[in-house]
């Protein structure tokens, strides 16, 4: 069977950015792993140096274990001037790209698969901003995986914004696409928390994705019907699933609070993180805070969300990408999160707007990176 991925990024190439490789982001590794690189690195004496470096190179985040960092850094990226004028893996340069954990191979791709195998054991992981490498169970013939792109990577942010035309997926060989999935699911897929609700299968869930993208499509040059799509999708999660055309929701006022400081840090210190960001980020820094952890109104939302609605509806369609099979939470839980990282968007163009240059080529392309940090509480 073929592999699903989401029609922006078939093009993708790796621009080295190396957001991946520092804080926030963490590179997981379990022990497994741990021995198959080490074995690779024996082979030559540069290789054999690292060996106490990445045997002491791991701590354990959020339970799970990844490299460790220091100073913000991978313990195994080399600074720029150390191994070559640009910052590079030391796993990489010492032993080759075979030497690198699944999950540093497969950056920013989040590779899930639905298992057709009811005798085999899913595999957990965390979340998709911290993605668990694994080793995959035999592939079945109607195993189903799909691919999606992580926006924290600057050039899937720039393909995104590129292509903001109705989302789709493409299937293409596994030949063409050699990354191994690191979450496995089974279907049904909660619905909701609540105890004994419903589950959807993953045709309903594929159908659900389809009502909602083919919706966005249809609303892109329209940011006051986004935003009451937003906030109806907020409030009846389940119902606005698959909407026609839902009526318009008051926008909660929870809504128009200012984002948390610990969500506006997330935000500022994504932007911080760009690659060649320009020293106006930090100028603008504090300026940028007030206007994110202000209360902002729905005229003002709405006004902000006119800057490029048809952008703020591609991030939507990426979101909506992840429903189900990418993301382990009920689909109502993470609806809502969803709307608060949309609206994160939204207000972070209108904090960003004629304040400073871009650190990617479009305002929207950082921030796609930014929102994608945001890790709201639903
Ligand atoms: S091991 Fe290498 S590729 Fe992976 S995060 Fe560290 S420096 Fe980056």
């Amino acid at each position: 069977m073929g592999i699903q991925i989401p029609r922006p990024f078939v093009a993708y190439q790796c621009e080295r950015s190396l957001v991946c490789c520092k804080d926030p982001i963490r590179a997981p590794c379990d022990p497994d792993e741990e021995a198959r690189i080490a074995a690779l690195l024996a082979r030559t004496e540069l290789g054999r140096a690292r060996l106490p470096i990445l045997h002491a190179g791991f701590d354990e985040v959020q339970g799970v274990r990844a490299f460790k960092q220091v100073d913000h850094d991978c313990v195994h990226l080399a600074r720029s001037g150390e191994l070559g004028p640009e910052p590079a893996c030391h796993l990489h340069h010492e032993a080759g790209i075979e030497a690198l954990a699944p999950a540093c191979r497969n950056y920013p791709r989040w590779v899930a698969r639905v298992l057709d195998d009811p005798s085999a054991a899913p595999v957990a992981s965390a979340s998709p901003d911290a993605p668990s490498a694994h080793e995959s169970s035999p592939a079945h013939p109607e195993d189903t995986i799909e691919a999606v792109f992580l926006l924290a990577c600057p050039t899937a942010a720039k393909l995104l914004v590129r292509d903001p035309a109705p989302f789709a997926f493409v299937e293409v060989t596994a030949r063409a696409f050699p990354f191994a999935p690191v979450r496995d699911e089974r279907a049904p897929f909660a619905l909701s928390p609540e105890p004994a609700a419903p589950t959807a299968d993953l045709a309903a869930i594929r159908q659900l994705r389809h009502a909602w993208w083919s919706y966005l499509a249809v609303r892109r040059d329209d940011p006051a019907h986004l935003l009451h799509a937003l906030a109806a999708w907020y409030v009846h999660p389940l119902e606005a699933l698959a909407p026609s055309d839902p009526a318009p929701a008051e926008i909660l006022p929870s809504l128009l609070d200012g984002l948390s400081t610990v969500e506006a840090r997330f935000v500022i210190d994504a932007l911080e993180n760009l690659p060649d960001r320009g020293p106006n980020y930090g100028l603008a820094r504090w300026d940028i805070w007030r206007d994110l952890t202000r209360p902002i109104s729905a005229r003002d939302l709405i006004a902000a969300c006119d800057i490029a609605p048809q952008l703020v509806a591609a991030f939507l369609d990426q979101l909506v990408a992840f429903l189900g099979l990418h993301d382990g939470r009920p689909v109502a839980t993470y609806l809502r999160a969803m709307v608060r990282r949309a609206l994160a968007l939204i207000r972070g163009a209108d904090a960003l707007i004629a304040r400073v240059p871009f650190a990617i080529d479009t305002l929207f392309a950082d921030l796609f990176v930014a929102a994608t940090h945001l890790e709201p509480t639903p």
